[in-house]
């Protein structure tokens, strides 16, 4: 493909600016999505940290969920961090309803406790890249079940915490708040790669891309 690919990063709540320096610096254009609409023609989605209980009120009421299960099941190509791994995640074990789904896995809300809100440690990274890789965890999810369709690109204390089915990655930690570009790097490749197969389709006329 020709040019830089157009990421959105959902921008109903949490922190996005981040995300945007990361996207510019591994070569994407960033796209702010607060609705239903800002989500037509992207190359790729970033779903932020924040509180998935704010983007449930946000967003819950608009077509922006149901907009978000589409774009999901189209192929588009996310990467959703700690809130936005909750959001992704088909299970949310203690009550909370699936928001978007579509990685098949079960999280538990702020599972790392109290004691450990939040704290930096240091991964092995499986598949995405060479070296270990520094790692911020904001009261973030735990991943207490993965399916057998979803691969495990790293552990913590024997839990998953970077996951992902296909075009579609999961993580608990924030890869924005630390200056690792591989994380923004993947989802980048995987845009690209979408953006071309949606101009070969649209090509013979069959336009995925709505
Ligand atoms: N604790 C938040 C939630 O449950 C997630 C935290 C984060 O995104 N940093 O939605």
């Amino acid at each position: 493909m020709c040019g830089r690919p157009r990421i959105g990063i959902l921008a109903v709540q949490g922190a996005v600016a981040e995300h945007e320096r990361a996207l510019r610096a591994a070569g994407a254009d960033p796209i702010l999505v607060r609705d239903e609409a800002g989500l037509v023609g992207l190359d790729g989605l970033v779903i932020p940290g924040g509180e998935t209980t704010t983007l449930r009120r946000v967003a819950g009421d608009s077509g922006l969920i149901d907009a978000l299960r589409e774009a999901r099941r189209r192929g588009l190509p996310i990467l959703g961090t700690c809130a936005g791994l909750i959001a992704l995640a088909d299970d949310i074990i203690d009550g909370d309803a699936t928001l978007v789904g579509g990685l098949d896995i079960s999280v538990r809300r702020n599972g790392y406790g109290r004691q450990l809100a939040s704290f930096e440690t240091s991964l092995e990274i499986d598949g995405i890249g060479a070296g270990p890789m520094e790692a911020i965890f904001i009261r973030a999810p735990i991943i207490e079940r993965v399916g057998v369709e979803v691969r495990v690109h790293a552990t913590y204390q024997g839990h998953a915490v970077a996951v992902s089915d296909g075009f579609c990655m999961g993580l608990s930690f924030h890869p924005e708040l630390t200056p690792d570009p591989r994380f923004h790097q993947w989802l980048v490749g995987c845009a690209q790669a979408y953006a071309k197969a949606s101009a070969a389709q649209n090509k013979e006329g069959f336009g995925v891309r709505a």
